[in-house]
């Protein structure tokens, strides 16, 4: 009898096992088919026509850079709100700065503004060099958590003020500011390389900004503005 009780509650736990991993494979099953309607959807007609940012966007499970009450709405045509009132920027925003920059294999680049961390993971799918620097302490230890989780061992997050760059680090071949400011930081273009690309949302950080592609050329900036857009401020140490 007591054998035959175990049996029972043993065989109990396995069901209950069993429809959780159930659930969970149809939770990111739709959360794939999300994720292809949001490449379908928001980026193809928008103009994303970089395979390889495509590619990106449909293998990344960008629900899993949010907070689990919103984990629901990763797919849809906004910002999300992460930790320390900071944001997620909307999908085609991502695509959009990701496709600008061009990035080749094998080129380093330089993010400003880690956040969650899916910026970063879109990066690295196109180059294996990838550094990012977070002013949020606790941001910067989620994001890597998040990257390593994921299997993003080639993405080096440091936790500290981007206005100084990563000079260790530098030249960088691409440089991606994801929040906003006035001026091009100096120590930023001077860590770019000749003929290296930024892009970054520059104006007013209390309004609105201009999306600019900045290419160096002999040491100068060649600016070209893209598109106006809304990102959280670049705050300073
Ligand atoms: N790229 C992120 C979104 C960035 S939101 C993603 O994919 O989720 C902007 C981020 O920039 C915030 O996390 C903010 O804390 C950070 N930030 C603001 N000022 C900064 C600075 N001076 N140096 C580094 N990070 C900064």
């Amino acid at each position: 009898m007591r054998r035959f009780s175990l049996l029972s509650i043993v065989l109990g736990f396995m069901t209950v096992l069993g429809i959780f991993s159930l659930s969970r494979n149809q939770d990111e099953n739709s959360y794939t088919r999300l994720r292809m309607e949001m490449v379908q959807k928001q980026l193809i007609p928008r103009g994303i026509t970089d395979e390889r940012v495509l590619e990106a966007m449909r293998k990344i499970p960008r629900h899993l850079f949010v907070n689990e009450a919103y984990r629901h709405l990763a797919y849809e045509d906004h910002p999300l709100p992460i930790e320390a009132q900071q944001t997620i920027s909307q999908p085609y925003i991502v695509a959009l700065m990701t496709q600008l920059l061009n990035l080749k294999k094998g080129e380093k680049v330089l993010e400003i503004g880690t956040g969650s961390g899916y910026q970063a993971a879109v990066l690295a799918e196109l180059t294996h060099n990838v550094f990012s620097i977070e002013i949020v302490e606790a941001l910067a230890i989620k994001a890597s958590q998040t990257l390593r989780d994921l299997g993003y061992k080639q993405v080096f997050v440091k936790f500290g003020d981007g206005h100084a760059g990563w000079s260790e680090e530098s030249p960088f071949d691409v440089i991606i500011i994801t929040c906003a400011t006035k001026d091009v930081p100096s120590a930023l273009f001077s860590q770019l390389r000749e003929g290296g690309r930024m892009v970054l949302p520059l104006g007013n950080p209390q309004t609105y900004q201009t999306l600019t592609l900045i290419t160096k050329i002999k040491g100068k900036p060649k600016t070209v503005k893209v598109l106006d857009v809304r990102f959280v401020p670049m705050t300073k140490k």
